[in-house]
């Protein structure tokens, strides 16, 4: 078995392990029971400040009883995959890319996934479908691979998979959304190496990271293996309450990307999924934020703050404009866009 196979083996699934490691003196209703359950990757845990609830790692995994609460718009598919469908496995929203959902598993269960309650594992299990679908699409340049998590699979299946997509004679780009180098980044084999080095598709690698703590030697020095087969790689992050809400964080965290040469691509809002209602920021604090950066680092180092709206052509990137004249006409932010 792959040495990233036996890691994910020690990952913590569940709280009782999980309040005994942090010294947390908790029982269990203070846990939600969902059916998105506990799984943190032990190397992530390891950063986590002992006997305190209020670590912006442990915020983002902690399974809180406050998920249980129901919050009026915060839903169970708030960006309308569903709607999107091409297959089961794959979705549709914009021009010349196509989104592959190529697996449900992850690293590690964030508690504000968008995607928590995404109808996985439909057969039939290989990607037969999904890749007649953009055979028979010629307007169709990009696939991003993402899930779930890509990295899930094994080398072999994203070898056999990678090397069908390069035989569409209209695919030219070929995008991994992932987060699974932040809890394990053994997964950056010399295999997996191999198959970004070899197929004729170029790649970019966008990683999902929100919080500085995060990004440690290790996760740095497997993404500067990426980057050294000429592959750029970008970030995403989602502004999440408590855990990367204020310029500091969001400083240190982007200036580290740049000193590595990784490009902060993305800021999210975030997702309106259900139980995550005590993780949102508001829009007009995520700009403020955004205005302060812009004073503290180079343009590159700073993202396109951007919310994703059901039916757009595409991410909607927030700025003052488009959000006051959404207040004046007092309607969702989605329809004055319109
Ligand atoms: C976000 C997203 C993309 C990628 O959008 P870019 O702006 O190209 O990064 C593509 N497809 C779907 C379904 C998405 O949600
Ligand atoms: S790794 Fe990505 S897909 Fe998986 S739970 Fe976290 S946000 Fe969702």
């Amino acid at each position: 078995m792959e040495q990233w196979r036996q890691i994910q083996k020690n990952n913590f699934r569940h709280w009782k392990s999980l309040a005994e490691f942090l010294k947390l003196d908790l029982d269990k209703s203070f846990f939600s029971h969902p059916y998105f359950p506990l799984n943190l990757p032990r190397r992530l845990a390891e950063k986590i400040e002992k006997k305190t609830l209020n670590d912006p790692i442990l915020l983002q995994f902690f399974p809180h009883q406050k998920e249980n609460v129901a919050s009026p718009g915060f839903l169970s598919d708030p960006v309308e995959d569903t709607s999107f469908q091409k297959t089961p496995r794959l979705l549709k929203k914009y021009e010349g890319r196509v989104l592959l959902i190529a697996t449900s598993a992850c690293a590690m269960h964030c508690r504000f996934c968008f995607r928590q309650n995404y109808p996985y594992n439909q057969p039939p299990l290989d990607f037969s479908r999904e890749i007649k679908a953009i055979q028979n699409d010629p307007s169709i340049h990009e696939v991003i691979l993402s899930g779930g998590d890509p990295l899930s699979l094994s080398d072999q299946r994203l070898a056999t998979l990678i090397e069908k997509l390069a035989t569409i004679p209209h695919l030219k780009l070929l995008r991994f959304h992932t987060r699974f180098p932040i809890g394990i980044p053994e997964r950056i084999t010399s295999s997996f190496l191999d198959i970004l080095e070899k197929t004729r598709l170029q790649t970019f690698f966008l990683l999902h990271t929100n919080h500085p703590r995060e990004l440690d030697p290790d996760v740095l020095q497997a993404m500067k293996k990426i980057q050294r087969l000429g592959i750029p790689v970008l970030t995403q992050t989602v502004l999440i309450r408590e855990v990367n809400d204020n310029t500091a964080t969001l400083k240190e965290l982007f200036l580290k990307l740049a000193a590595s040469g990784i490009v902060p691509y993305y800021l999210h809002q975030l997702d309106r999924v259900q139980g995550a209602a005590h993780f949102e920021v508001s829009r007009e604090k995520g700009l403020q934020l955004i205005e302060a950066l812009r004073k503290e680092l180079p343009g590159y180092a700073i993202p396109t703050y951007v919310q994703e709206v059901p039916h757009q052509k595409s991410k909607t990137p927030l700025t003052y404009e488009a959000l006051s004249s959404a207040q004046e006409c007092s309607t969702p932010f989605s329809e004055c866009e319109q």
